[in-house]
């Protein structure tokens, strides 16, 4: 599988792999007159809790780090009430499985299964019709169960981060630019062309740059993330203001219904968006956090609403400023999009006192869009291309 081959060859470590970490074997699914059974063989038994969600429907299940490499098979297309599967690191020490389900559904039994008659330890789950009513009592209750869970468990509570500033030569007064490698873990965002997830490119694309502002020797470097992991939006611009980053862009590839749209373009935070395909775009990146299933143990996941207050200003000009010039270096390198620099209510481009400019590099829905960003040496002309911008940016505003 295409994305896989993408993970060894960039060489992303799985945080924590070890002896001890299970191994997903395999998914499947069964489909019965009045139940859908969801399984998950595992080379040992491991630990979970649930919860559901509505609007859209979804299960929750939350384990320890396991290694999910195998392919999912026909599971990720749904099946009898599952409408799609996702799963991914959550956060560290927590692999969340997120179960779609096309109506109301109940989880009517969840257990483990010792091996036995050839097969190996399992998950299974259980899934049977309600009503919207009956899926809301049964979500509360769920929470409150997963909420008391986490309270008693103190490796839930972890809130580490891991954050590598890469420091270049003479160090502190350099710029340090924030690179935000978009979606993660139980997120994948846009899924293209031959399979391809945007959090992988997007995360191969942060570390070319990473490598090729750190190269320069003019500036030092601050990933987001740095791992298959899921970030929320707000933690993404915690860090990189925790860090006193002076840049902060983050990297997208989008995905859209027609499939011979291509090329790359560049957008900065507005409370009105520029046209509609940019508000759209920018309601569809800010449901990450909805996606990956709202963190319990923390209560201002969502970040719903962009005001901009005054002092947001300043930076929203000098953000303008880093856009052009990411559009007419990269016009000299790749396809931009006709308009390019647009505008929209991001929420990961809220930071008030950092320039912040979100990068879509292309269409995964494109096959060609498709197959070059996932191509190591489109990737360094892009990064050397962002490096022009910003040489150009620094020289215009001494800080
Ligand atoms: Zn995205």
């Amino acid at each position: 599988m295409v994305v896989f081959a993408l993970l060894c060859a960039s060489q992303i470590i799985v945080s924590g792999a070890s002896a001890q970490t299970a191994k997903v074997l395999g998914a499947r699914l069964g489909v019965y007159p009045d139940y859908t059974r969801f399984v998950i063989d595992l080379d040992q038994e491991v630990d979970f809790t649930y919860f559901l969600l509505p609007d859209p429907y979804r299960i929750i299940i939350d384990m320890p780090e396991i290694d999910w490499n195998a392919p999912p098979g026909k599971v990720t297309s749904g099946g009898g009430l599952i409408s799609g599967l996702r799963y991914g690191l959550f956060k560290p020490g927590t692999f969340r499985v997120v179960l779609d389900v096309a109506q109301p559904s109940l989880v009517s039994k969840i257990f483990s299964l010792p091996p036995g008659g050839g097969k190996p330890n399992r998950l299974v789950v259980d899934l049977k019709p309600t009503q919207r009513d009956g899926f809301l009592t049964a979500s509360r209750q769920s929470m409150e169960a997963y909420s008391a869970r986490s309270r008693n468990d103190t490796s839930a509570t972890e809130q580490s981060v891991d954050v590598a500033v890469q420091s270049g030569r003479g160090g502190e007064e350099k710029p340090l630019i924030a690179i935000d490698a978009g979606h993660g873990g139980v997120d994948p965002g846009a899924i293209g062309v031959g399979n391809v997830y945007e959090k992988d490119l997007t995360l191969a694309a942060a570390r070319q740059l990473a490598e090729t502002l750190t190269a320069s020797g003019r500036y030092r470097v601050l990933l987001t993330r740095d791992k298959d992991v899921f970030l929320k939006l707000r933690q993404r611009v915690d860090i990189a203001r925790k860090a006193g980053a002076d840049l902060f862009i983050s990297l997208h590839a989008d995905s859209i219904g027609n499939p011979k749209h291509r090329g790359a373009s560049v957008y900065t935070l507005s409370e009105n968006a520029s046209d509609k395909e940019a508000a759209a775009l920018a309601s569809k990146e800010n449901k990450a956090d909805v996606i990956a299933g709202i963190d319990l143990s923390d209560e201002n996941t969502l970040v719903q609403s962009i005001l901009i207050d005054l002092a947001q200003r300043e930076t929203m000009n000098l953000s303008a400023t880093l856009a052009a010039n990411m559009v007419s270096q990269l016009a000299q390198s790749i396809e931009l999009q006709r308009r390019t620099h647009r505008f929209a209510g991001f929420a990961v481009l809220k930071a008030p006192d950092i320039p912040s400019a979100l990068f879509e590099m292309g269409y995964l829905s494109n096959a060609t869009d498709a197959k070059l960003l996932q191509s190591p040496a489109h990737r360094k002309k892009i990064a050397d291309a962002v490096l022009r911008a910003i040489d150009i940016y620094f020289e215009k505003h001494k800080f």
